[in-house]
């Protein structure tokens, strides 16, 4: 009877995860999705401590303890701006834990191993310690413990062939041996190493990807650690993160003008942002004009469309409830707002979504891309604020510039593009962006926030 009512539990949190990750799709409703798949889990956990036959239950309060408080302070004190570094960490863990359930069934198993078993723990294990060392290394990129640059030497993708050609050989001979606890030893190390070595080429504008993949990865460790556990919701779960991670990936890749295998095997075509760097500032500094908040003040109340480009900056600067202000007040003036987010936008999927979603921007405020590059022509006004890369024209028109090629939110085409940073240094991708220079174009120069309070303030006299 237990048993029947645990299914069926499972069987509606699957139904929840699966909802609620399609819910995630859409600003409107992704904080409900959000809470959709926190009680699915809750369910999830809850069911099996309940069900599981659990003859001691300390070290699982133990864990639940820690867990609960390193992720609640972690949701409180880490930046929004570190957000990639601590998803690249989660899905770290995610692999982690997905390894460390394959060794102890190994271990625990070892006696009694069928064929279908082994391969399951060694695919779970395999997977697993990818996503945890790759991921400590995209972590300690972004965090800049390790240079963010491609590290690369030579014959690395024929190195990194022959490290995956070996996992495999050494995967099938446990098939066929597998109690040879040594053998399986060195998988545990070769995969660590895979990891490790597949993200050290990668850098600059690519890690974004990564870290898409990698959470994806994470996905499918866990999906084959259902199939070792013999635990369905783990297997529906773990594909779901899968699938969608690779989703993601894709979606970034086309945001940013790369192929897939062009981020993973190409330490080559990749923004080199060592070489860019901020050396481009000064000499475009002086060709610049700076405006004053009242030039800009002119320009927003003699438009009927005013388009929002948030960026970077917007987050750096903690800047969206200011933005929501400025927006407010040009529409009681009634002047149109529309905000325009570049999927790429940030530091990490969905960024600018969730500071507007937090400073109360109505979604139909908020365009995609596609739906908003034909409507800059007709504003009066694009203002982007802190972003840079998401609007440098040289992705449409410099066929050297290392972004050619990626989408972009056309800014440049509105009648004054206002740009709000605090100097001509580059973004993410370390290069020049000529927009600035333009004849349309209007810097105002300082920190974001700033810069939009004291527009408010402006607009409120
Ligand atoms: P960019 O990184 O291109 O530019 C951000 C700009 O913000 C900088 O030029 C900076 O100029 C400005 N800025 C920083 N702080 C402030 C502040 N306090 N006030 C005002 N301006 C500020 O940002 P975009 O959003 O345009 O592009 C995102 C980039 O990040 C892309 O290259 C993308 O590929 C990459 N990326 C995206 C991820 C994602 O998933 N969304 C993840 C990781 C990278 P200044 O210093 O002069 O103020």
């Amino acid at each position: 009877m237990l048993t029947y009512v645990s299914d069926i539990i499972y069987l509606v949190s699957a139904v929840f995860f699966i909802v609620g990750i399609k819910m995630l799709s859409s600003p409107a409703t992704a904080r409900r999705g959000n809470y959709l798949s926190a009680l699915a889990m809750v369910m999830t956990v809850g069911t099996t401590l309940v069900v599981g036959q659990i003859a001691d239950y300390t070290w699982i309060i133990a864990g639940v303890a820690v867990g609960t408080v390193v992720g609640a302070l972690a949701a409180q004190w880490v930046k929004m701006t570190a957000m990639p570094q601590l998803v690249a960490l989660f899905n770290g863990l995610g692999g982690a834990a997905s390894g460390l359930v394959a060794v102890s069934e190994y271990f625990r198993r070892l006696d009694t191993l069928e064929s279908y078993l082994v391969i399951v723990i060694l695919l779970s294990l395999t997977v697993g310690a990818i996503t945890l060392s790759g991921s400590l290394i995209a972590y300690g990129k972004l965090q800049e413990l390790i240079p963010g640059r491609p590290i690369t030497y030579p014959l690395q993708n024929w190195g990194n062939l022959l490290l995956m050609l070996a996992a495999l050989g050494v995967g099938i001979f446990l098939v066929i041996e597998p109690s040879r606890i040594d053998w399986f030893l060195v998988l545990v190390g070769i995969s660590l190493l895979i990891g490790v070595l597949m993200v050290l080429p990668i850098g600059g504008a690519d890690m974004p990807v990564v870290v898409a993949l990698l959470n994806s990865f994470s996905g499918i460790a866990v999906a084959f650690t259902g199939f070792v556990l013999s635990a369905k919701v783990l297997i529906i779960v773990g594909s779901l993160v899968g699938a969608s991670g690779i989703f993601l990936t894709v979606a970034m890749c086309v945001a940013m003008n790369r192929s897939v295998w062009n981020v993973i095997f190409g330490a080559f075509g990749q923004l080199d942002v060592a070489a860019a760097g901020p050396g481009v500032a000064p000499a475009a500094q002086g060709a610049v004009k700076a405006y004053t908040i009242d030039d800009a003040l002119v320009m927003l109340e003699n438009s009927d469309l005013v388009i929002i480009v948030p960026g970077f900056g917007m987050a750096a600067a903690q800047a969206q409830h200011a933005v929501r202000e400025l927006s407010d007040k040009l529409g009681e003036r009634g002047i149109e707002v529309k905000f325009a987010v570049h999927p790429v936008a940030g530091r990490m999927p969905g960024h600018m979504n969730v500071l507007l979603a937090e400073a109360n921007v109505p979604y139909d405020q908020l365009y995609d891309m596609d739906a908003i590059n034909d409507q800059f022509k007709t504003a009066g006004v694009a203002m982007v604020i802190g972003a840079n890369d998401v609007v440098n024209p040289a992705a449409n028109e410099d066929p050297s510039s290392p972004i050619y090629g990626m989408p972009i939110l056309r800014a440049e085409e509105a009648r004054t593009v206002m740009v709000l940073k605090r100097s001509m240094n580059p973004g993410f991708a370390g290069i020049d962006n000529q927009l600035f220079l333009r004849d349309n174009t209007m810097m105002l120069f300082g920190d974001a926030k700033s810069t939009l309070s004291k527009l408010v303030a402006a607009l409120k006299n």
